[in-house]
């Protein structure tokens, strides 16, 4: 004991010593360096470059490993956001998305889970050196919602310009412009062109929205769609009929069944009845493989997932199960983190 207790005081001693002695400065060098490193914003993409990044694959439902809906379209030297979700910007960082180049955000509808990310896209990308403009477009209400954000960071603002302003930086660049697209009935109105490259909005069936939006992109001479929330709906039939991806929201019955009872377990009361309403307003995945089927869509990516499984083997293949039996495309269940290259496979 007492050899041990000797020993113990012996490197006390040699620890204290070490860290009086030590030279500190390459190791804080190399802490600010990497820290630096992993917030680098990427300032320039290749014009030749199109692909996706799935920055947020979640839903309401708070997930460590899924951020709220995000996801990023790198092409023609720009960059473009389709949903901000919580965590948007931290993500698009993590996973060394160019935001310097973002240029336009296209908002599905406003619900928060979708739309809570944006104030920080924004914010956190003037901050750090964005020079142009992002324009927020989205169904009716999205000039509101920058109006609102305007006005919730106008001090932030104020004080900022006291250490930006020598440098020259516009304090109105940091929420520039936004626009309420109008989509009318069955119509597909375009919100982006450049040549051959193409964004457009649709209308989906997202209950009690009065406008809630998918986008199909034509880029390449491939085409793409995003459904944001939606039932299985027109919209989505009739616009990404043989799409050669469909970028879907995804409900699994059984799981948020199995997920309503843990949570009653531990007081959070979700009724089944909650659940059935919950359903309602989504699309459940049986449903969606059937109709990917039917209108010829090459390739489902299942995004929004609800619930918010963990990114492990089992799980996406228990979320998916029944889906294969459907649909005879190939089905990939996204995670925060997934690139996919849209110019030449993946
Ligand atoms: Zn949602
Ligand atoms: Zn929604």
């Amino acid at each position: 004991m007492r050899i041990a207790v000797g020993l113990l005081g012996i490197a006390l001693c040699g620890t204290a010593l070490w860290l009086h002695t030590v030279d500190y400065k390459p190791i804080v060098d190399r802490v600010v360096a990497s820290t630096v490193a992993e917030q680098a914003y990427a300032t320039t993409v290749s014009e030749s470059d199109a692909k996706l990044l799935f920055c947020g694959t979640g839903s309401p439902s708070r997930s460590a490993e899924r951020s709220g809906p995000c996801l990023a379209l790198v092409a023609r030297g720009e960059m473009f956001l389709f949903d901000a979700g919580e965590g948007a910007i931290g993500r698009l960082n993590e996973f060394q998305a160019p935001v310097l180049k973002l240029s336009k955000i296209f908002l599905t509808h406003l619900h928060s889970d979708h739309m809570s990310g944006t104030a920080e896209v924004l914010h956190n990308t003037w901050l750090y050196g964005r020079a142009d403009p992002i324009e927020l477009l989205g169904p009716p209400g999205t000039e509101n919602l920058l109006a609102g954000i305007r006005l919730a960071y106008e001090d932030d603002i104020t004080e900022r310009m006291y250490v930006l302003a020598a440098d020259g930086v516009d304090p109105d660049l940091a929420f520039p412009v936004a626009e309420d697209i109008e989509v009318d009935g069955d119509e597909i109105v375009t919100v982006h062109e450049d040549g051959d490259f193409k964004i457009e909005a649709f209308r989906v069936n997202h209950p009690h929205w009065k406008s809630a939006y998918g986008y199909r992109i034509q880029v390449g001479g491939r085409t793409i769609v995003v459904s944001g929330d939606t039932t299985i709906s027109d919209g989505v039939k009739r616009y990404a009929k043989n799409a050669d991806l469909l970028v879907h929201e995804a409900f699994n019955q059984e799981f948020m069944s199995i997920a309503g009872e843990e949570l009653e377990k531990i007081a959070v009361p979700v009724s089944a009845a909650r659940i059935q309403r919950i359903a309602e307003v989504h699309s459940p995945t049986l449903a969606l493989a059937e109709m990917a089927q039917e209108i010829g869509v090459k390739s489902l990516v299942l995004t929004h997932l609800i619930p918010p499984i963990p990114d492990i083997f089992i799980a996406r293949r228990a979320f998916v199960a029944g889906m294969s039996d459907r649909y005879a495309g190939e089905i990939t269940v996204a995670h925060d983190g997934l690139w996919l290259d849209l110019a030449g496979g993946r």
